[in-house]
C-alpha cells in the first residue's frame, strides 16, 4: 500500500455559501475508489451517473461508457497518483447529468501515511449535500426559496417532498466518519460497504466477486455471523477465494475483531 496520502479540498460548484469537504485519501487508490469516497464525504447516494475530467482525460465507470458512449477510461483500472501527480492540481467530478452536479477537486498536499490513522477520512465540511433530483444548483435554489418561505406556493410540497425538514446548514463530520468505518445504510439495510476496509482477492476470487451486483455485496458482507459477539455482524478487512466452487470470504468482526468467515455458493 502507499505511503503517501492525497489531501482534497471538493466543493460543489455554484451554490453559495458554498458545499465544501476536506478529506484524505492513500494516493495509490482507483479513481472508482475516490468516486465512493466522494459520495460518502459529500452525502450523495450512488444513484447516478458521474464522471471526472482531469485536464483532457475522462475518467468514468464502464457502465457509463457503455450508456453513454463516452471517449473515456474506465476508473476501476485507473490509480488516482499516476494521473494527479502535484499539489494544486484542481480537476472536475461530475455526479448525475442530469441534475449536471459539478465538484471541483483541488489536491490541496501530499503527505506522508499517519500510521495511526485511518483513510479514507473526512477532516473538516460545511452544509449539507442537496437531496438527490433537486434539479441541480439552480433547482436547488428554487428549493431554498421555498423552503424557507411559509408563504411560497411550492412550499408544502417541497417540504413533504424533502421528507418533512432540511436543514442546509447542518454537516455532521462523525456521521461521515461512521458511514466510511462501518458502511451507509439506508432504512436498516446497508447499501455502500465501509470504504476503511481492506479486500483482497485471488485473481478467480475477483472475477467471482465482480460478478455480484454491489447492492447484494453489500448485503453479503454486513450479514455474517460471529460467533465471538453471538450477532449478525459486517464483515472487514477480508480475504476472498474460491473453494470447491464457492467463495470464502475471511476476515474480522467489524465490532469485535474476531475471525469471521462468510461462504457464498457458486451458481
Ligand atoms: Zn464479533
Amino acid at each position: 500500500m502507499s505511503e503517501t496520502i492525497y489531501q482534497f479540498k471538493v466543493t460543489l460548484k455554484e451554490i453559495y455559501p458554498p458545499i465544501w469537504r476536506r478529506f484524505q485519501v492513500r494516493s495509490d487508490i482507483t479513481f472508482c475508489e475516490l468516486h465512493k469516497t466522494l459520495q460518502v464525504v459529500m452525502g450523495w447516494w450512488n444513484c447516478h451517473l458521474h464522471l471526472f475530467q482531469v485536464d483532457a482525460l475522462t475518467i468514468t465507470d464502464k457502465k457509463t461508457l457503455a450508456e453513454w458512449s463516452e471517449d473515456g477510461t474506465p476508473d476501476h483500472v485507473i490509480q488516482l497518483d499516476k494521473i494527479v501527480k502535484q499539489e494544486d492540481t484542481t480537476f472536475t467530478y461530475e455526479y448525475d447529468f442530469g441534475d449536471s452536479w459539478e465538484h471541483e477537486l483541488v489536491l490541496e498536499a501530499i503527505l506522508p501515511v499517519d500510521e495511526t490513522a485511518v483513510y479514507p477520512c473526512c477532516l473538516a465540511g460545511e452544509r449539507a449535500c442537496p437531496p438527490e433530483d433537486c434539479g441541480g444548483p439552480w433547482g436547488y435554489k428554487l428549493f431554498l426559496e421555498a423552503l424557507q418561505n411559509p408563504e411560497h406556493e411550492e412550499h408544502s410540497n417541497y417540504l413533504t417532498w424533502v421528507g418533512g425538514a432540511f436543514d442546509s446548514e447542518a454537516f455532521d463530520l462523525d456521521h461521515v466518519t461512521r458511514q466510511l468505518r462501518e458502511g451507509v445504510y439506508w432504512q436498516g439495510e446497508m447499501v455502500a460497504p465501509p470504504l476503511t476496509s481492506t479486500q483482497t482477492f485471488t485473481p478467480q476470487g475477483q472475477w467471482f466477486w465482480d460478478s455480484i451486483p454491489e447492492h447484494i455485496q453489500a448485503k453479503i458482507i454486513s450479514t455474517v455471523w460471529c460467533p465471538h459477539c453471538g450477532d449478525a455482524t459486517t464483515i472487514v478487512n477480508f480475504k476472498g477465494n474460491i473453494k470447491q466452487g464457492d467463495l470464502l470470504l475471511r476476515g474480522e468482526c467489524i465490532r469485535c475483531g474476531g475471525f469471521v468467515t462468510r461462504l457464498i455458493e457458486g451458481s
